[in-house]
């Protein structure tokens, strides 16, 4: 069985890899479709980001789908041949975090394809994939399986989504439109936004954002007054989506948010420097937003009876044997939106 498997910057390799029988409550799943995420990006081109470092070889990838292949003792909802979407996220289920609800922050967090553990948790852009059987989650049959590796980037925004509160009827912004962010807009759409303006730095991916249903799109490089109406009285915007991860971004957002506006931060942006007193005197609530829990299943629930379709963020699918092709396309935001691998 092949993999591909990051061993430092730059150097992405197909490697053989074990092929594991399911034991008890497991399945194998044969792996059709994986998407590049941003941070399978930082791993290939940096080694990784903030203080987690790439420290032995890893296979990337945590947007995986595919069809059940070999099914262990104990485990009967699920058949050889069935299709599913894979929920990365494997918690411990016994910390206090998860005792509370709180699995996307549990303390003993096994996610694929990062390397904030020793030994990693290997990723699942492989040829076979043998997980726990409660991470394997039923695709209905109006998807292809290259949709359903989509419920993990759907699933992120329905979470940052729930974190801002009802959007029925408000003003929301996007600034930054990659694959986060657009579906961000998506997200808004569905949840009742009135109005949704997204921003970016590139033609591009705001044309995808349009696509998609922003009211608006914004280059706020060549269209430096297109926001300009968005600034009356002291902003209009009831919530921001900062899914750029760029401190110019969210600083120039300041203005364009209303008094006790709520910004959500999905974009890691390292360290910021922002006018704390914007915040203060505006009574703006600014939250964080950290993957995922039961929005995984809502995901593939909601795209599976068609009220979110991701089929035109699906820019290129290739071959997983050209992963460095693949990676460096996924790198391009004037030609790709998501990139897939095909196995
Ligand atoms: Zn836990």
């Amino acid at each position: 069985m092949r993999a591909v498997v990051i061993h430092a910057p730059k150097d992405l390799r197909i490697d053989s890899f074990p092929d594991l029988a399911p034991e008890a409550g497991e399945v194998r799943i044969k792996i059709a479709a994986g998407g590049i995420c941003g941070s399978d990006l930082h791993y290939y081109h940096h080694g990784g980001f903030g203080a987690v470092r790439i420290q032995q070889p890893m296979a990337l990838g945590h947007e995986i789908a595919g069809v059940i292949d070999a099914v262990g003792s104990g485990v009967s909802h699920l058949k050889a041949g069935m299709r599913v979407a894979v929920n990365p996220s494997k918690p411990c289920y016994s910390c206090i975090y998860c005792r509370e609800g709180l699995r996307n922050q549990c303390l003993d967090m096994r996610f694929m394809g990062s390397a904030m553990r020793m030994p990693h948790v290997q990723g699942g852009f492989r040829e076979n994939v043998t997980i726990d059987a409660s991470q394997a989650l039923p695709v209905a049959d109006s998807l292809s399986l290259g949709e359903a590796a989509m419920a993990e980037p759907v699933a992120v925004c329905l979470h940052a989504g729930r974190q801002a509160g009802p959007l029925l009827g408000k003003r929301v912004l996007v600034t930054g439109c990659g694959p986060i962010g657009a579906l961000m807009v998506v997200v808004a759409r569905y949840d009742g936004a009135a109005e949704v303006v997204a921003t970016d730095i590139a033609d591009a991916p705001l044309g995808i954002a349009r696509e998609l249903g922003a009211s608006l799109a914004v280059n706020v490089v060549n269209e430096t007054s297109g926001l300009d109406p968005y600034r009356a009285g002291k902003g209009v915007f009831d919530v921001l989506f900062e899914a750029s991860g760029n401190q110019a971004a969210l600083r120039s957002a300041l203005d364009l948010v209303r008094p006790g506006g709520i910004i959500v931060q999905l974009g890691l942006g390292g360290e910021m420097t922002l006018p704390v007193n914007a915040i203060v005197t505006k009574e703006l609530q600014l939250r964080g937003t950290f993957r995922f829990d039961p929005e995984f299943e809502l995901a593939l629930r909601l795209m599976g009876e068609g009220l979110i379709d991701v089929k035109p963020l699906i820019t290129a699918t290739l071959p997983f044997d050209s992963a460095v092709d693949a990676f460096e396309l996924a790198s391009d935001r004037l030609k790709s939106m998501k990139v897939q691998l095909a196995f």
